[in-house]
């Protein structure tokens, strides 16, 4: 595995063949298979795990090799350094997320913050990512419920696109686009899905499939790993399971990813310009892909995403979902 850089959008591609775990008799995240692994973390700290984080087995960035760049003529690649973990959500094997209490819920985004903070203190670091493809056709790993996290040392494509317009945007009003976002859009209501005390769930004016949905906390903070003062995660714990219920009503599968802000601890880069006003520009939230039957799929034709459902229609028939079972 390698990672190359594309000279002209400048983004990193890592590139290469993934050793194959091949079939494996038993779920390799069930707790007996699992006790058997290195620990990075589990939850609770003590007595019987309920959330555990172990090494992915097939790692696409490894944590060993140096991050040096190499020139190949023009184009620039590097080693795929890097870290690679999976977050075991629950004991039991056929539990989604969906169904979890929200208790069960918060306790993992209380790690997913957790592992966040700590891959932030490794300097080599620029970026952390968690995500969950749940599914299939999302390219799910396991059936067992789980996330993923990377760190890498760059920083991913859309994340830069984001730091990039919400610098731009308070450069010239001094203010944050998500908050001015969630601002207008809970002024309007129409694309709102639902809301849990200061956490909003929305459909975004630009979604790009249906359904699209964003989670959002109207208060400001750039760190998903640093719970605001007088934040409730429950609250967010409990939207988020009533979003997945109403969205699997609709969608057989998804992509989730949580976007917070880059390591400020690495000096190095071509963002490090930015970060002067990151903590004020930048606003943490999560994106939720889902990804609908083919018949109202999304094309992606020359890179345009074209989306057949307006998102004001896609949050009215999220909201009338129910979102209890
Ligand atoms: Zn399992
Ligand atoms: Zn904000
Ligand atoms: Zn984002």
């Amino acid at each position: 595995m390698e990672l190359r850089r594309d000279p002209i959008t400048q983004s990193w591609v890592a590139v290469g063949q993934r050793e194959s775990l091949g079939e494996l008799p038993v779920c390799p995240l069930d707790p007996d298979s699992v006790d058997q692994q290195p620990v990075i973390l589990s939850f609770p700290a003590e007595g019987t795990w309920q959330v555990r984080v172990i090494p992915h087995p097939d790692p696409l960035y490894r944590v060993e090799s140096e991050p040096a760049r190499f020139a190949e003529g023009m184009y620039d690649k590097m080693a795929a350094t890097g870290a690679h973990e999976v977050v075991i959500e629950t004991r039991q094997h056929d539990k989604r997320m969906s169904q979890f209490s929200d208790e069960e819920i918060e306790r993992v985004l209380s790690v997913w913050g957790a592992r966040i903070s700590d891959l932030k203190k490794d300097l080599r670091f620029k970026y952390v990512s968690i995500f969950k493809n749940q599914g299939a056709l999302a390219g799910e790993e396991f059936s067992h419920a789980h996330s993923q996290i990377t760190a890498t040392i760059f920083v991913p494509r859309r994340i830069k696109y984001e730091l990039v317009a919400s610098h731009e945007w308070y450069k010239e009003k001094e203010r944050c686009i998500f908050c001015d976002m969630v601002r207008q859009e809970e002024k309007s209501g129409k694309r709102i899905v639902d809301v849990q005390g200061d956490y909003y769930a929305l459909c975004p004016y630009a979604s790009r499939v249906p359904f699209e949905v964003w989670v959002m906390h109207r208060r400001h903070n750039h760190l998903f790993e640093q719970p605001r003062a007088g934040s409730n995660r429950r609250h967010l714990a409990a939207l988020l399971g009533r979003v997945l219920r109403r969205l699997e009503k609709v969608a057989p599968a998804y992509h989730l990813v949580v976007h917070t802000s880059p390591n400020t601890r690495s000096k190095k880069g071509e963002l490090a310009g930015y970060w002067k006003t990151l903590a004020d520009d930048y606003h943490w939230h999560f994106e939720i892909m889902p990804i609908v039957e083919s018949r109202s799929k999304s094309y992606s034709i020359k890179e345009v995403y074209f989306n057949a459902m307006l998102p004001e229609q896609a949050a009215e028939t999220l909201r009338s979902l129910d979102s209890h079972s």
